[in-house]
């Protein structure tokens, strides 16, 4: 199964990386929504929030983790974390995924 973001975590897709370990991979989104943004996502194929369970959670924790420690970095103190899960809340990659947005005020609720 080829997957687009499986393919960005392998290198064969290039991105434009903010952060990586052993476990999490983040990236510059390539169609910014914000002066921020960009997406933090498993390197395990984990389809969508709705795939989460107690055997993978652990990752989606360190996916916070790294959050929280990148925006720091980026001295970020203002920011929105969006997942959306299926295409009726507008998920097009099928590989679970944070958008972190930053950089100018947000609207709630998001359209
Ligand atoms: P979603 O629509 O919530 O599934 O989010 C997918 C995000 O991936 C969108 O914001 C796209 O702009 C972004 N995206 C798609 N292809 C790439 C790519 N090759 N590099 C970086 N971001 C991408
Ligand atoms: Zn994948």
């Amino acid at each position: 199964m080829s997957c687009l973001f499986c393919s960005i975590v392998s290198g064969d897709v290039p991105s434009n990386k903010v952060y990586e370990d052993e476990l999490v991979y983040a990236f510059y989104d390539i169609d910014p929504q914000a002066p921020v943004h960009f997406l933090v996502i498993p390197k395990e194929h984990i389809p969508s929030a709705g795939a989460v369970t107690p055997e993978n959670s652990a990752v989606v924790a360190h996916c916070f983790e790294v959050i929280a420690q990148v925006t720091k970095e980026l001295g970020i103190t203002d920011f929105r974390v969006v997942s959306n899960c299926g295409l009726q809340a507008g998920q097009s990659v099928p590989h679970l995924h944070f958008h972190v947005l930053a950089g100018r005020d947000m609207t709630w609720p998001p359209g």
